[in-house]
């Protein structure tokens, strides 16, 4: 029987999975899937390799209002489904893994224990990650099971990149900038070593533009400093959050407004942004094609925002050797790359208006590792490279896993 891997990506409302068979050090992707709209619209959509949908079921919303009854749902779908493979291990993203966890982890209860204690820190996030991984170790206890961590690919990033300007106790209580994405931009450099080796190796940004955004400066393939820090509310605006903010504006909500710091919350993480800014949508697909002015500023001022990450950013790494568009938005919106280079265009940076417009391919396909978008009078290359952080955390499972094997 062919051996597989589950990954499982959950967040607050869904929850994504991925079937891998083990290809000798490579994983095949099997099928994919999500149950999203916990709590609201609960569906179920499972497609295999090729893209054929094999299932898609609409749930009542009391029968999966949690993530533990979506994670279950999904088990008693996949159990089925997967009798001709031999699972040897589950990989879970986990937001949070604080200035304790620097690469993957096998868990177990005392793991589990310390990832609770980064609840505070990623409230929305950490907790919905953690579910699952409950679920399955009760259902499964047979079965390994290993947490991946955003932060972990930016922690040992400098000092400066860490801190805040506040008192030195905030930060000795963890009060600092840990970065978010990691998984991806791990994936995505890893990507551009295979295609420009000698420009990964330099210094390099990647600019992860999805629901959620970020930018980070890499050199010799170690992340230097990135935009998002304490949360993943900081740096870029996103779809639904602000990005970063004059912190009196939330004194003045609080302190002259009344609002509850709850509902500050909710403004910040599902209001604002894309959305806030334009009141029309947080999806950058509806704003392109709206005529609207709000929409059209809403995008400018996204495109502003990423291009002064990337001067900025370029700043903390004294120069730029490449350019790297990913995510959604990164890989599937040409209009925004064009808009952030032209930004950028004083610093010699220049796409080939053909080759940015061409179509993306597959995300799915594997091999794609992605294409050059820039044009010949660009003093830097740029690249659109597909992010695939449910592969990251597969291969990062399957790898830890087989060292275990081989040191016990
Ligand atoms: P996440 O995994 O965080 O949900 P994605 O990386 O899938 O986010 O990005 C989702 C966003 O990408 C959507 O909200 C949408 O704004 C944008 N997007 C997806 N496809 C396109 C497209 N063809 N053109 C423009 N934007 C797109």
């Amino acid at each position: 029987m062919t051996q597989a891997l589950l990954v499982v990506n959950a967040g607050s409302s869904s929850i994504k999975f991925k079937l891998y068979s083990v290809n000798g050090d490579d994983l095949d992707l099997v099928m994919g899937g999500a149950l999203d709209g916990i709590g609201s619209q609960p569906r179920l959509k499972v497609k295999d390799h090729a893209g054929t949908i094999l299932v898609e079921h609409d749930y009542a919303v009391a029968e999966i209002s949690t993530t533990e009854q979506a994670q279950t749902a999904i088990a008693d779908w996949l159990t089925p489904h997967i009798k001709d493979y031999v699972i040897i291990g589950i990989g879970h993203r986990v937001v949070h893994g604080g200035s304790v966890y620097s690469r993957p982890v096998l868990v177990d209860d005392q793991v589990m224990a310390t990832l609770e204690t980064f609840i505070p820190l990623a409230p929305l996030h950490q907790l919905g990650n953690l579910d699952p991984i409950r679920v399955l170790r009760q259902r499964r206890p047979d079965l390994p099971q290993v947490a991946c961590f955003d932060t972990a690919f930016h922690f040992g990033h400098p000092e400066l990149s860490d801190r805040f300007a506040l008192p030195r106790s905030l930060y000795d209580e963890g009060v600092r900038r840990y970065g978010f994405h990691g998984l991806s931009y791990e994936y995505v450099h890893a990507a551009l070593r295979d295609i420009a080796p000698d420009t990964a190796h330099g210094r390099v940004i990647i600019a992860h533009l999805g629901s959620g955004a970020s930018v980070c400066c890499l050199h010799e393939g170690k992340s230097i400093e990135t935009t998002m820090g304490f949360t993943a509310l900081d740096g870029l605006p996103m779809g639904t959050r602000s990005g970063t903010l004059d912190p009196g504006v939330v004194l003045h909500l609080i302190e002259q407004k009344g609002m509850k710091p709850a509902e500050v919350g909710t403004m910040l993480y599902k209001q604002s942004g894309l959305l806030g800014l334009s009141g029309i949508s947080n999806d950058v697909r509806a704003l392109l094609a709206s005529d609207r002015p709000e929409a059209k500023m809403a995008i400018d001022f996204f495109c502003l925002r990423v291009a002064q990450a990337m001067a900025s950013l370029s700043v903390t790494i004294y120069g730029l050797d490449g350019l790297v568009f990913t995510a959604g938005i990164g890989e599937n919106a040409p209009e925004v790359r064009a808009r952030v280079i032209e930004h950028l265009r004083w610093s010699g940076l220049a796409l080939d208006p053909a080759a940015n417009e061409a179509p993306a391919p597959s995300h799915q396909r594997q091999g794609n590792k992605g294409r050059r978008i820039d044009g010949k009078e660009s003093r830097v290359p740029i690249f659109v490279i597909p992010t695939d952080e449910e592969r990251m955390i597969g291969l990062h499972t399957l790898r830890l896993l087989r060292q275990l094997k081989h040191h016990s």
